[in-house]
């Protein structure tokens, strides 16, 4: 696993139980987000009606289920959570939103991974709350309608565009996660290191905070390697010292990349000349998936300013140039 993954891997799911908030105000960053849940929330509250349905859409990590649990802790709701490849048949979605209480939450994860065939059973339980199901088989098949609670879906993506048009016009919110920004980092990383109960110092959060890619998983992941570094090389506390040399040691640079991103980037540098290089060319020449480079590992560096996408394939910047110690030079 690498250890700059946005993805979450089985410690992950151990550690981060304990460090989800459970209420809007200790959300930390996302500001924008916030601000529109909380009149959505209010709202829904003093109509004393069911939440209209959320859509929050982001790269993994940022906070989608965290959100989600949110949503029902200050909606005062019970949440179901499933996901898009978990509901197989449509019998296996009507077994949920059939033991839904009335104002419940049902979270989906992955909801772009759902089949046209469930996504026709959703479309009336989402707008009329009533699912139509087809009982027995052949002649003596029938539909029967089955009515539902209110309940307000919340939907997650990594990947809204691949959203049908029908499903992602029936939610009435739809709610954008970026990279977390630098400071809101450092508040994640310390709010972290006290539910440890480890003293860590401003510099570290910060230089934790810089390598975590601007996403709040692994700055929690990172935070975790760095305390058990700093138990067993130091006296426990994070120091400055102590987060850079634990850091080192699990090889993120001070950008957050890991040996996987250098040798992308490298390749792209030295192989082909900084680029433009399609991405298939790209994917072959470093014996990866493209779908995994397109999806895992050229995000973030794009949204750091390293690759740059043009209509004749990716380009290696000035800055990721510099970052890997060559002198630039204009590509053709
Ligand atoms: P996603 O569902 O988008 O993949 P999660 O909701 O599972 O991401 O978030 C991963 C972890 O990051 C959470 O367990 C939580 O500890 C932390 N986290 C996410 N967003 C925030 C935030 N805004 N403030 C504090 N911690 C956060």
């Amino acid at each position: 696993d690498r250890i700059v993954s946005s993805e979450a891997n089985e410690s992950d799911q151990q550690i981060e139980l304990s460090l989800r908030p459970q209420r809007l105000s200790q959300y930390i960053g996302q500001q924008q987000v916030k601000d529109n849940l909380k009149i959505f929330i209010e709202a829904a509250k003093m109509r004393q009606e069911s939440l209209d349905h959320v859509l929050l859409y982001g790269p993994p990590g940022l906070g989608k289920t965290t959100l989600a649990n949110i949503i029902a802790n200050e909606l005062g709701v019970n949440i179901r959570l499933t996901s898009g490849p978990a509901i197989e048949r449509p019998g296996d979605l009507a077994a949920i939103v059939n033991s839904l209480e009335p104002g419940d939450v049902l979270f989906i994860d992955e909801i772009h991974r759902l089949s046209r065939a469930i996504e026709e059973v959703l479309y009336p339980a989402m707008e009329d709350y009533c699912l139509d199901i087809v009982v027995g088989k052949g002649p003596e098949a029938r539909s029967i309608r089955l009515d539902l609670p209110p309940f307000t879906l919340v939907g997650a993506t990594t990947r809204v565009g691949s959203l049908s048009a029908p499903l992602r016009d029936r939610f009435g919110v739809l709610l954008r996660l970026d990279y977390y920004d630098q400071q809101s980092l450092v508040e994640i990383v310390k709010r972290s290191s006290k539910l440890f109960e480890v003293d860590i110092d401003d510099k570290a959060a910060e230089e934790i905070a810089r390598r975590s890619r601007g996403t709040p998983r692994i700055a929690n992941r990172l935070l975790k390697r760095v305390r058990d570094y700093a138990q067993v090389i130091g006296d426990g506390t994070i120091s400055l010292d102590i987060a850079k040399q634990a850091l080192e040691l699990l090889q993120v640079d001070r950008f957050g990349l890991d040996q996987i991103d250098h040798k992308l980037l490298k390749s792209m540098i030295v192989q082909f000349n900084g680029g433009p290089v399609g991405l298939d060319t790209l994917a072959a020449s470093i014996g990866e998936e493209r779908i995994t480079i397109e999806d895992v590992y050229e995000p973030y560096l794009m949204q750091i300013g390293l690759i740059q996408r043009t209509p004749r394939g990716r380009v290696a910047t000035k800055l990721a140039f510099e970052h890997l110690g060559y002198t630039y030079h204009e590509t053709k």
